[in-house]
């Protein structure tokens, strides 16, 4: 496996990602402060607010994972299934660089963590 490769894109992906996250903190921040002058808006601002704040925090989630799947590179264990330590697919890691896990344990922890989704 091409480690520098990955180590390459999730270095680029923690760059973009953080600058990302703290201009958005900033924007919903912004909005805040708007609401609480004038009231008339304060649905229309809060949902604005609300908006960037989740785009913010997806994007933190990932900066997260980037970061620790930079860690795994370091310690060796990149690409290497966090559940089994089987090989993570190479086209799953080419979508989704910082992927934890391999597909099937992904999908047996989203469905673990969404039960309501199982039944679909
Ligand atoms: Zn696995």
């Amino acid at each position: 496996m091409n480690v520098k490769h990955y180590k390459k894109r999730l270095l680029d992906m923690e760059k973009t990602l953080s600058s990302h996250t703290r201009r958005e903190i900033e924007d919903s921040r912004g909005h805040f402060i708007d609401s609480a002058h004038d009231v008339g808006d304060s649905s229309v601002a809060d949902v604005a607010a609300d908006d960037d704040f989740t785009q913010a925090e997806l994007d933190l989630t990932i900066l997260q994972q980037v970061r620790e799947a930079l860690s795994r590179i370091d310690a060796g264990t990149f690409g290497k299934c966090l559940v089994d330590g089987g090989p993570i697919e190479a086209k799953r890691l080419e979508a989704v660089p910082w992927a934890p896990y391999c597909l099937k344990h992904q999908g047996l922890i989203e469905a673990a963590a969404h039960p309501e989704t199982r039944t679909r």
